[in-house]
């Protein structure tokens, strides 16, 4: 292992496009919301319609016909949409629902892959009013029943092939359920019972729109979260979010109107809208869709033969990325690519460096979550990186690293160097209005003007802030309190180790022991001699209260299916405990 700096040093002067957060602590003083909204809506207490300030204000601008989307298909052939068509799409499904006689406020879910529909579908209920939530393909039946369920699904747009499979036997569980529109659905002989063809009824559907009023807070957009720690939680958003979501692409994504963005991030996750479909669109630049699965090559020739200049992505895929080898990295230029960002997990220090070394640039990881709605904690390009940290905190939020007392009471923390749970003031323009159907637990997320986040932090002397663990997930050993991801980066930095999870399991002497489980990178043996270099590496540089007392080797951690490790599954399974809700488990290793 060669011992690296611990900050990348950046100057902001020297890139080839200038930065939009060129000077943090000066944009963190500048910075004013009432500025930004009168930018983004045309007075300082404006609000407006998603959907009409992601496609209206450019089909009728300069970006009429940019090319908005450019879908890639698996077997290589290629969709174009320019602004004013998706505009026009959008407003044709818009009245498709009105011609159904779907009213405002109505929940409209997409289980459908990535690709130009999935974009007309969200952004025409968004310009009806209606509420969008967005769900993964790979989910069976069951996972699916409990979203639609939570979500009172009214009106359900998917394939032909996914509605037999998973929904039709379902359909009479499922009473709130009016319509089923078939993105591929034949119109006449053939058609399924029930079901709507959803070409047939764009081709009726007038070009231009009669839009309702949206105001800020009408509600627009319902994310399921992971289920990482539980079963998923419905988060509602308003239409305000989009004044979020302008910020972040602009100041943590840096877009600029030429660029050609690439967003990995599959639909039914919040990343794949607020990113994949929401802010690069209010921004006016070209997005990349990419319609298939996760394949190495493909990917690397998309970020080639696209001139893809800003990809943002998850750790998940960075350490695909990183296991498929240098190699086919070097194979493939980047000529275009400028700003590499992560969300999702931790994103440890050799990620960040593989980055530099491999991709010709560093990983920018960011925090937030579904219930933020948007970036909020970030490392963006024209400032110093400390790989391993999230960055800092971006213009416009405020944070606060806090310490709950016995009654759950949160007390700030102020020194320089502190470590607790992450809380941010409330009032940030994409701050979830709700978890559906759960007010109490809503509520007590909250405290004073704070909202809670459940992860633990620490912030250092220069404002960077680290993820230390997931509150659930904290160890208690030997009276000292740790996150897991502080065990899981060091066992990370050994050049075996490709992944790692620790948990802790009860011990009469210590309280909680840890146990780690590591998945090892392709060609290399899970052998005793392994266990003890890895073990010596911990002790070293944790010491023997922290580091692990046994080590796991296995081939896959689980994983949910936006890529997070699942720490409670592998708690539960060692400890003979139910499962618990598992709707979100991406496969069974
Ligand atoms: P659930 O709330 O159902 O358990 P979840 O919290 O995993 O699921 P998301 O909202 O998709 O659902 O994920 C947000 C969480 O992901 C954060 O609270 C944090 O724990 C983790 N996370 C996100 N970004 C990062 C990051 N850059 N570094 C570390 N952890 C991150
Ligand atoms: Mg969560």
């Amino acid at each position: 292992m060669t011992p690296r700096p611990e900050k990348i040093e950046r100057d902001p002067g020297a890139l080839r496009v200038r930065p939009h957060l060129y000077d943090w602590n000066r944009a963190r003083v500048e910075f004013s919301w009432a500025a930004l909204r009168h930018e983004l809506y045309g007075s300082p207490e404006g609000s407006g319609n998603i959907a009409a300030l992601a496609l209206d204000r450019h089909a009728n601008g300069e970006a009429a016909r940019t090319v908005a989307l450019r879908c890639l298909r698996e077997d290589g052939s290629c969709r174009e949409l320019t602004y004013s068509q998706l505009a026009v799409r959008a407003n044709r499904f818009a009245n498709v629902l009105r011609a159904l006689g779907v009213g405002e406020g109505a929940r409209i879910f997409v289980l459908a892959a990535r690709g130009a529909e999935l974009y007309e579908v969200v952004l025409g209920a968004l310009k009806a009013n209606g509420v969008v939530a967005a769900l993964f393909t790979a989910f069976g039946p069951e996972p699916l029943k409990t979203r639609l369920q939570i979500g009172s699904a009214e009106v359900l747009v998917t394939t032909t092939a996914l509605y037999r499979r998973k929904i039709a036997p379902l359909r009479a569980e499922l009473p709130s359920l009016r319509k089923v529109i078939l993105l591929d659905g034949a119109p006449g002989v053939g058609a399924i019972a029930d079901t709507e063809a959803y070409e047939t009824l764009m081709e009726a559907a007038p070009e231009t729109f009669a839009a309702p009023v949206t105001v800020a807070e009408t509600p627009a957009l319902l994310h399921f979260t992971s289920g990482t720690t539980g079963t998923p939680k419905g988060a509602l958003h308003v239409h305000d979010a989009a004044l979020m979501h302008f910020m972040t692409g602009r100041l943590a994504l840096d877009l600029h109107v030429d660029d050609v963005f690439w967003c990995t991030a599959d639909p039914g996750w919040v990343t794949g809208m607020s990113y994949g479909v929401i802010a690069p669109l209010l921004h006016g630049v070209t997005s990349i869709v990419y319609e298939g699965e996760y394949d190495a090559e493909r990917w690397y020739r998309i970020l080639e033969e696209q001139r893809v200049s800003v990809w943002y992505t998850a750790p998940t895929a960075i350490r695909m990325l990183m296991k498929a080898g240098r190699e086919l990295a070097q194979r493939h230029s980047r000529p275009a690519l400028r700003l590499v960002a992560s969300v999702g997990e931790p994103l440890n220090a050799e990620a960040v460096w593989w980055g530099v070394e491999v991709l010709g640039q560093p990983i920018h990881d960011n925090w937030w979550q579904t219930e933020t709605g948007g970036i909020i904690v970030a490392n963006t390009p024209g400032q110093a990186i400390k790989p391993g940290s999230m960055g800092r905190v971006l213009p416009g939020i405020e944070a606060r690293v806090v310490e709950r007392d016995v009654h759950g009471v949160p007390h700030t923390l102020d020194g320089t160097d502190v470590s607790g749970e992450l809380a941010l003031v409330r009032g940030w323009p994409s701050m979830f209005r709700a978890y559906l159907g759960q007010a109490e637990r809503y509520a007590k997320c909250f405290h004073g003007d704070l909202y809670l986040t459940g992860d633990l932090v620490r912030r250092d002397a220069d404002g960077y802030f680290w993820f230390l663990g997931r509150s659930d997930d904290v160890i208690k050993t030997s009276g000292h309190l740790v996150g897991p991801f502080e065990i899981e980066r060091v066992l990370m930095e050994h050049a075996a180790v490709v992944e790692a999870a620790v948990i802790g399991l009860p011990d009469p002497m210590a309280g909680e022991t840890v146990k780690a489980f590591v998945a090892l990178r392709a060609g290399t043996s899970p052998d005793a001699a392994l266990r003890e270099q890895l073990m010596a590496h911990a002790r070293r540089r944790l010491g023997p209260a922290l580091a692990p007392r046994e080590i796991a080797f296995v081939a896959a951690l689980p994983h949910t299916r936006s890529g997070k490790i699942m720490r409670r599954l592998l708690r539960a399974r060692e400890l003979g405990l139910p499962e618990g809700d598992t709707s979100a488990l991406e496969s069974q290793p």
